[in-house]
């Protein structure tokens, strides 16, 4: 038995030995029969929330309406869910309602496909009333029962269906593409931070190249709430191979950079997939170097200068992008490998990294603080970045006072 399956062992003891049914559930069972990396250990039980709550003294209801408390054991958490049924599902979205049961089959029927609707025990027997265990043989991503009746009841499930087949190399079953294909409109009840992270996760997937190509194929980018075809997304997705990049946000900035949305324009997307505000930044910041490489002067200083302004990270991301799909690159390659020792060149991006401060400037001038320091260690800085000074005390005082020679009256 997988590592992490052993690990959460005493979570399905502990409520074996109180009495109460519990298996391992979902995609980690799906992950360990395959032999790939288990991500988060989900346990299903017939035990209530309240009993759950009892047997683990440390836990956090984390979902406590839908059954879902989270436990910790040995430093790590679980998602303990009680078996439940769903109902009334709104608007093509998740239920409204959900009943618990106190069957593990009635609660492996919710769930969206066959290969992610089996349970295992702790003696690692695979219970499996859909089939699943055939699927992931063959390679199939399939409705567990009628696909139209699942893809009403939850039209996310429609973009599980792509990510699950290009994460896990599957094809998806005929009967559930048709449905996809026949149901796709639907997906614009679904509020755009949930379509988001499922686009993260095959993004920053296996193969976010096929991820991109079905979620094409499949006209999905089209029903998203505010269309994702509206901002080229589709047109530049076979245009670049993302899966050449290191899996992280260098495949977003190469999405937005290849489909040609401003910078603010992809923001926006990005606001409203919830991404949080970090990655946002670290995303948003080099696609705005991106607008603007295309129009400075092949200088060493108007790259330092572009280089500054975005920071060290920006330009690195970006160059680390546009050395990779030189398709899509404003500049030619040999512009790109002098930026790039040019920037491995540059000493400081801060005034604070500079080897003289502002106040030991002001004695050796004489001259009272103002905004003149600023403006003069900005000038150092991009002086430094161009390789035109060395950040050396001496260097830069020197430097610094010869400037200020020349403007007598500077404030
Ligand atoms: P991953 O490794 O990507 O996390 P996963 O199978 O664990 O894959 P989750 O999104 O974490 O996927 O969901 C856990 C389980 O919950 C799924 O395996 C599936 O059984 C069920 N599930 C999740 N979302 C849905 C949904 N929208 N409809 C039906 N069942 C779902
Ligand atoms: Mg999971």
């Amino acid at each position: 038995m997988d590592g992490k399956l052993k690990d959460a062992m005493p979570v399905i003891e502990r409520l074996s030995a109180a009495g109460h049914q519990a298996y391992f559930v979902g995609g980690c069972v799906r992950d360990a029969l395959l032999g790939r990396p288990i991500g988060d250990v989900d346990i299903a039980t017939s035990a209530r929330p309240e009993a759950v709550m009892a047997i683990f003294p440390k836990h956090v209801p984390t979902g406590i309406r839908h059954g879902t408390v989270t436990v910790f054991v040995k430093g790590r958490s679980y998602e303990v869910t009680t078996f439940r049924t769903e109902s009334d599902y709104d608007d093509h979205r998740r239920p409204s309602d959900v009943a618990f049961v106190d069957d593990i089959r009635t609660d492996l029927k919710r769930r969206d496909f066959t290969v992610n609707a089996m349970a295992m025990d702790a003696d690692g027997r695979v219970i499996d009333p859909f089939g699943g265990m055939s699927d992931l043989e063959r390679g199939v991503i399939r409705c567990v029962g009628s696909p139209d009746e699942r893809f009403r009841e939850d039209a996310l499930r429609m973009v599980r269906a792509v990510r699950f087949a290009a994460e896990l190399g599957f094809r998806i079953a005929p009967s559930t593409w048709r449905a996809l294909r026949r149901n796709a409109g639907l997906l614009r009840h679904i509020a755009l931070e949930r379509v988001g992270a499922e686009l993260d996760k095959m993004v920053r997937g296996a193969d976010p190249d096929r991820a991109a190509a079905l979620f094409i194929r499949s006209c999905l980018w089209r029903t998203t709430k505010t269309p994702l075809e509206t901002n080229g997304l589709p047109a530049c997705a076979g245009k670049v191979k993302l899966s050449g990049l290191e899996a992280g946000d260098l495949r977003w900035i190469a999405l937005w950079a290849a489909s040609n949305v401003s910078p603010e324009a992809a923001h926006h997307w990005m606001s409203q997939f919830a991404f949080g505000k970090k990655r946002m930044r670290a995303i948003f910041a080099p696609l705005e170097l991106h607008a603007a490489a295309a129009s400075i002067p092949d200088t060493r200083e108007a790259w330092a200068a572009l280089a500054l302004r975005h920071g060290r990270q920006a330009a690195a991301d970006w160059l680390d992008v546009m050395r990779a799909l030189p398709g899509i690159s404003p500049v030619p390659a040999d512009r790109l490998a002098r930026w790039s020792a040019w920037l491995a060149d540059i000493p400081a991006f801060a005034a604070a990294e500079l080897a003289l401060d502002g106040t030991e400037l002001a004695e050796a001038a004489g001259r009272k603080g103002g905004p003149w320091i600023k403006r003069t260690m900005d000038r150092l800085l991009l002086e430094t970045a161009a390789g035109r000074l060395p950040n050396e005390r001496r260097a830069l005082l020197e430097r610094a006072l010869r400037i200020l020679d020349n403007e007598p009256d500077g404030k």
